[in-house]
């Protein structure tokens, strides 16, 4: 898992314009508590501003970054290592730790609005609320979000409403021309069309995409926390898929297990379709979703946004029973059908990736 670049426009003042307050429905009804013996989200290079930066070589004067375009970034260990501030899975920099970090796990899409919703690979954030029929609107408030929403909120200062902007130029520019292709359709229609069914994997959604290669660099695995010294991480190899140690220092501690893909989709017990299918219900209401098909929908010329929408909920719901499936082999799970605990950790072993999946919009 990588907290992944989220551009700074740090500021102090809160925004006045009531259509750039931050939209928080989708964390209503979840609690949260930072498990301090984790440190997955640590596992990462944080962007840091410039303040931050003046702030952490004050304290620590051999810090490194990694300056990109895109930003200054706090530099990981090597071979996909944790931060240069992990010690003993806590962060040593925690007063100064830089943005990303005091908001984990709070990721505010910045498309048409700026929509707040959680990454589910967070394993402080209890998944059961999932499995409620209640709309996400009707929840209640959530709980323990207090600190990372107000490190949010300090960053909708001006500057932000340019960028949404920008974003929706590159929006409008999509929109028009599936519009002229007769494949447009109101995302709000497409939402209503797919809550009534939400579309769970089929046959053919299986094996789903290999996982990226070990050596593509550790820092490209989807990873999850499972109460070892280092996180897991997902890389293919010559059985399918390899679950591998991570160190906390940097590369593969050793090879866990060697998982051939599944060809057919897994059964799942009745308690732990529900939870799948209320995460699919979750991922549909992300902006984030919409947000990342448009852009893949200009790389053909069939299909409405409906269609794409539903293949890619299918191809979300059929990696998380895939990495499901992974999990339970490691934990040593009886065979038979998948069960709840299991699909919860095939939504932790997956969400962060598909978070990072680009899209005509921003991260705050
Ligand atoms: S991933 Fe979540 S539980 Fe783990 S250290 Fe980070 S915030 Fe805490
Ligand atoms: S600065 Fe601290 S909280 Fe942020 S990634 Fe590094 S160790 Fe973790």
């Amino acid at each position: 898992m990588s907290l992944r670049p989220s551009p700074l426009a740090k500021g102090t003042s809160v925004m006045a314009d009531p259509s750039l307050s931050l939209n928080t429905t989708l964390l209503r009804g979840f609690r949260y508590a930072c498990w301090p013996e984790c440190g997955l989200c640590c596992f990462a290079e944080p962007r840091v501003d410039a303040t931050e930066r003046a702030v952490l070589l004050q304290i620590a004067p051999e810090t490194e970054f990694v300056d990109t375009s895109q930003g200054s970034f706090l530099r990981a260990g090597s071979n996909g290592g944790a931060c240069q501030f992990l010690r003993n899975l806590r962060c040593s920099a925690h007063t100064a730790r830089p943005h990303p970090c005091q908001e984990f796990p709070v990721h505010v899409h910045l498309g048409d609005r700026l929509q707040a919703s959680l990454v589910l690979s967070c394993p402080g954030v209890a998944l059961d609320v999932l499995s409620e029929t209640t709309p996400f609107s009707a929840r209640a408030a959530p709980e323990g979000f207090g600190d990372e929403l107000a490190a949010v909120n300090r960053r909708l200062v001006p500057g932000v409403d340019r960028r949404l902007r920008e974003a929706g130029r590159r929006k409008g520019r999509i929109v028009r021309q599936l519009d002229r292709e007769g494949r447009w359709e109101e995302e709000e229609e497409v939402r209503d069309a797919l809550r009534r069914e939400v579309p769970l994997p089929l046959p053919e959604d299986f094996p789903v995409e290999a996982p990226p290669s070990a050596e593509d660099g550790l820092e490209f695995l989807p990873i999850f926390y499972d109460g070892r010294p280092g996180p897991v991480g997902l890389a293919e190899g010559l059985g399918g898929w390899e679950a591998v140690e991570l160190r906390p220092s940097g590369g593969v501690e050793r090879l866990l297990a060697a998982i051939p893909p599944p060809e057919t989709p897994p059964e799942l017990t009745p308690t732990a379709e529900r939870l799948l299918v209320g995460y699919l219900r979750y991922y549909l209401e992300r902006d984030a979703l919409l947000a990342s098909v448009l852009p893949q929908m200009l790389q053909s010329s069939e299909g409405t946004v409906t269609a794409w929408v539903a293949k890619e909920l299918r191809t979300i719901g059929a990696t998380v029973v895939s990495r499901a499936l992974v999990r339970a082999k490691l934990s040593g799970a009886p065979s038979g059908p998948l069960r709840v605990g299991e699909i919860a950790e095939g939504i932790r072993a997956t969400d962060q990736d598909r978070l990072d999946v680009p899209t005509w919009g921003d991260r705050l």
